[in-house]
């Protein structure tokens, strides 16, 4: 063997190429170039939405649309939680076909577009969690994009079929996705049906179909979609990390007591399979229980356990000071 030549240092050609090699690896594994323009067209009902929060001051308040409010807030964040988020992005737990529809439908009732749309860009978010990659990434693209900038974008209004392979067979869901406008239609003609109809059997309550229909859809979806959001911006921001996870996701017990149990973020980042985001006892994961229940009567299951290692991993800790 010519150890000569073995030993030999590489040549200042050679080096020059291999540092091209590694410039080269770097710029692939860097950011895609984000295209960080709005699309304020297409967001107008958005907007006009949020606007239409102020309709309050001229349709007046009664009891019965505080409580259509908060039902209807209470519905979609459960439909989001456990269909959206646990069930269409990490098939956390099983279902009948019918009640997979069902859960789309309310969760769609949330006007956060189609099933396939948020479970396929949610299976990214995990894969490139707070990476350059990551889309609703504060820790890349500051607070106001990861909370309701990146959806906004027109690059982000396209699913993408690849990721979401093994619920795209399903026509009515492709339906919903397509068309994700039917459910939030549905709820909103609900709520101003019952509001008329209360104002015509029971006027002493004092409401009418407007007065429900700014109350019960108006301003609670407004208040599902900034809880929601709030996962993507706060949940990667505040609280504390329990698990040493490649991102910056925390564990946070307003947004989890808000959010039905999403605030278990870092929990989640750690082990997403599971049904369950609140590991401990002590940790309220409302979805969880809810799920919990559905399965007694068989409506769901096979709900998705974490492993006994990961529970005494949490156990052990990994805490950061809190933010
Ligand atoms: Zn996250
Ligand atoms: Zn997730």
């Amino acid at each position: 063997m010519n150890t000569k030549l073995a030993t030999r240092k590489p040549s200042r050609r050679r080096r020059r190429q291999e540092q091209e090699a590694l410039a080269a690896q770097a710029s692939e594994s860097a950011a895609p170039v984000m295209d960080k323009k709005v699309d304020w067209t297409r967001c107008l009902p958005f907007i006009l939405l949020h606007c239409s929060v102020l309709l309050v001051f001229v349709v007046g308040v009664s009891w019965v649309a505080v409580a259509a409010c908060l039902v209807a807030y209470a519905l979609r964040v459960f439909g989001l939680t456990a269909f959206y988020h646990r069930y269409f992005s990490h098939r956390s737990f099983k279902t009948t076909r019918w009640f997979q529809f069902v859960g789309a439908f309310i969760a769609g009732s949330a006007a956060q577009r189609g099933p396939l749309w948020w479970a396929a860009h949610h299976r990214r978010h995990h894969r490139e969690s707070d990476q350059p990659a990551d889309v609703h990434s504060p820790i890349q693209h500051g607070f106001w994009w990861s909370h309701m900038g990146w959806f906004m974008n027109r690059e982000n209004y396209k699913t993408n079929i690849r990721a979401i392979k093994d619920f795209w067979k399903f026509p009515e869901l492709r339906l919903l996705d397509n068309h994700p406008y039917i459910a939030p239609i549905c709820l909103a003609v609900f709520m101003f049906a019952l509001g008329e109809l209360l104002a015509y059997v029971a006027p002493g309550l004092g409401t009418n179909g407007w007065q429900m229909l700014v109350w019960g859809f108006v301003v609670s979806t407004i208040a599902v979609y900034h809880v929601t959001y709030a996962i993507n911006s706060l949940a990667h921001v505040l609280g504390k990390r329990r698990f040493k996870t490649k991102d910056d996701s925390r564990n946070n017990l307003v947004l989890a007591l808000l959010t039905f149990g999403e605030g278990w973020h870092n929990n989640h980042h750690r082990y997403p399979a599971s049904a369950r985001q609140g590991f401990y006892w002590w940790e309220i994961d409302i979805t969880f229980y809810i799920l919990k229940i559905l399965s007694w009567f068989r409506l769901i299951w096979e709900l998705k356990k974490v492993p006994h290692q990961i529970l005494e991993e949490g156990r052990r800790g990994y805490r950061l000071p809190a933010v």
